[in-house]
């Protein structure tokens, strides 16, 4: 079985597509055989969603419905969105779309939904899930205020329920704008001071930030490596 990463935001929609595509993609520019998974999607339109941009980004590996092989179309809690198409979700399934990505890469990344303890389904939580698969968190934010907060809330939830914690990376989802980081109200400034605060908190657990729009992840790590135990706390 490969070794991978499980990531899960501190809430949904704080960038953590954005930043599993840079993941993903630093991985394979070094050539490494990427999986890619979304063990349940909601809210997934006509445009693939989130399963299409990872894939896209793992360079279309297998196939999509082996992405995530339980998409649906609204965007509710994954048990209320399958409910409204009739369905129900399949938690051995849950598991088993990443243990077969694990079977054939040499490294999955694998996107949770929503929160660490948002529902997969009406029984487990993405910790539940995190915990079976045995993959060290990456922990996501939206880099906007109140980042520290939110983020050592979760980590500090993960650690005393003994996750391992591979690293924490902050998004800048909104576009800054103009203010430069000199204004310490500018989002860019809000954002470092941020970084730099949970840099000291966190420690040595790496703490990394994706500016709005970037395609790379600040600074750059060995993924493989932070995987492995590297930035274990
Ligand atoms: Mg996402």
């Amino acid at each position: 079985m490969s070794p991978g990463l499980f990531l899960c935001g501190t809430d949904t929609d704080v960038g953590k597509t954005a930043i599993a595509v840079a993941i993903v993609r630093d991985l394979v520019r070094q050539g490494v055989a990427v999986g890619v998974c979304k063990p349940v999607a909601s809210g997934v339109g006509p445009d693939g969603g989130d399963p299409q941009r990872l894939w896209e980004a793992a360079g279309f590996p297998g196939r999509l419905a082996e992405v995530c092989p339980q998409a649906f179309a609204a965007a509710v809690a994954p048990a209320r969105a399958a409910a409204a198409e009739g369905r129900a979700i399949d938690d051995t399934l849950l598991v088993d779309a990443v243990t077969a990505w694990r079977a054939r890469s040499e490294f999955v990344v694998v996107e949770g939904a929503g929160g660490l303890y948002s529902p997969l389904s009406s029984r487990l939580l993405n910790a539940d899930l995190a915990r079976t698969l045995g993959l060290p968190l990456v922990v996501c934010d939206d880099a906007r205020l109140g980042a520290i907060g939110r983020t050592l809330a979760v980590v500090t939830a993960a650690r005393s329920e003994g996750h391992p914690l591979a690293a924490v990376v902050l998004s800048q989802v909104a576009d800054p704008g103009a203010a430069g980081e000199e204004d310490p109200q500018s989002p860019t400034a809000i954002a470092l001071s941020g970084l730099e605060d949970l840099r000291e908190r966190l420690a040595p657990t790496p703490v990394l930030f994706l500016r709005h729009g970037a395609e790379q992840i600040e600074p750059a790590i060995d993924w493989q490596l932070a995987a492995g135990g590297a930035g274990l706390h």
